[in-house]
């Protein structure tokens, strides 16, 4: 190579076009969507084989960058990740032929080369040895080939994986931040322990969805999330801090609940909150009243109560079994309790003004994006004519 006198290039590639994918069938999509990939795969093939060969003749000293990675993101415009991605996987199929072979045959997908590739690296003593075995039980999918080869390191390179776990305890983190409008946003990484115990309870938090869900799943894990988060301050297994158990405090005037004021509530961490926030709140919290003197000196504090008494709780949930919102089933342990008209309107805490509702549903109810008396139409119950305002 290298003398530029002959072109090595075959033939372009073509990619099989489909006329008018919308108005395709389902098995034209089906069978178009594996021949692209099957296309995709032979392009990652001879993009690695190249690769390989390119990094290993030093291309990119020759054409004047430091290193293939840096050739990749300046000539091709290319991120640092995926360039960093391409590099490692060009230089294990290089050292790993088998494994290298058996992508290439489609023995195995671009996604399990590139597992058995890291798996690899990280034991490139060990590898070779496995390696036929390896690829033989390859090929049930992703997943499958996780756990294989977490498996087989588990046998081979136990102190590895020690190094690997105390890793994982010093690079764990949960950052987040509150931005200016409330939303809480974060980055985090556990170890595997506490991952695989989060994945789990956000696994078990996450029915189904209904047919008329619109939610995305990452919507829905997020939902799951906030019930697990919402599941502990209510638990009565959660501890005590300063003798109480942990809540979320706002302050409130009562006119403001009442509608005559209006205004702003803060929690006590600094959260903002609108009155119809509070409101939503306030359907199926405790509450406690302070009267305040004319110089803003407490004269007196009320006993804390729930707003739904725990046997009216029952009789509701013995009605509704499940959120009503149509077509969401999920549990009474997950759902607050809604008063269809608002107990600071002076609507009732009584069974036929009260309604079970998941959290999401009962937001899209204060928020006016679900109307509920449409919402109770088709249930199995009416609700004594009681329309929400
Ligand atoms: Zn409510
Ligand atoms: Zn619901």
């Amino acid at each position: 190579m290298g003398s530029g006198e002959t072109s090595q290039v075959i033939a372009p590639i073509v990619v099989p076009r489909l006329a008018d994918p919308a108005s395709a069938s389902v098995d034209e999509r089906d069978e178009h969507l594996m021949l692209l990939e099957a296309v995709r795969h032979a392009l990652d093939v001879e993009w690695t084989e190249t690769l390989a060969a390119s990094e290993s003749a030093g291309d990119h000293d020759v054409l004047g960058y430091p290193s293939t990675v840096e050739y990749l993101k300046h000539r091709l415009r290319m991120a640092g990740s995926r360039a960093h991605r391409y590099v490692k996987n060009a230089r294990a199929a290089g050292q790993f032929r088998a494994t290298f072979a058996a992508w290439k045959h489609r023995q195995v997908s671009s996604d399990e080369a590139e597992l058995l590739f890291r798996a690899a690296e990280r034991t490139p003593d060990r590898y070779p040895e496995a390696e036929t075995i390896l690829l033989e039980l390859v090929g049930d999918g992703v997943e499958a080939t996780k756990r294989l080869l977490d498996y087989w390191r588990h046998d081979v390179d136990l102190p590895g994986v020690r190094l690997d776990v105390e890793d994982q305890l010093t690079r764990r983190r949960f950052d987040v931040t509150r931005k200016a409008n409330g939303m809480v946003t974060g980055d985090f990484a556990l170890p595997r322990t506490e991952g695989a115990a989060l994945l789990a309870s956000i696994d078990a938090l996450m029915p189904p969805p209904a047919d008329n869900d619109e939610r995305t799943t990452s919507q829905r894990r997020a939902d799951a999330l906030g019930d697990l988060a919402w599941s502990f301050l209510e638990g009565s297994e959660s501890p005590t801090v300063g003798g109480e158990r942990p809540h979320i405090n706002v302050h409130v005037d009562l006119d403001a609940l009442e509608g005559v004021g209006g205004g702003l509530h803060e929690t006590d961490e600094g959260a903002v909150f609108d009155v119809e926030a509070v409101r939503q709140l306030a359907c199926d919290a405790s509450v406690s009243r302070v009267i305040f003197g004319p110089g803003s000196e407490v004269l007196d504090v009320g006993r804390k109560t729930r707003v739904i008494p725990a046997p009216l709780r029952r009789a509701v949930v013995a009605r509704d079994r499940h959120c009503v919102a149509p077509g969401c089933r999920r549990k009474p342990g997950w759902c607050d309790v809604h008063h269809i008209v608002s107990w600071a309107d002076g609507g009732d805490t009584a069974i036929g003004n009260l309604v079970l509702l998941c959290r999401y549903h009962h937001t899209l109810v204060h928020l006016e994006k679900l109307d509920l008396a449409y919402a109770l139409e088709g249930s199995q119950f009416q609700t004594a004519g009681v329309r929400p305002t």
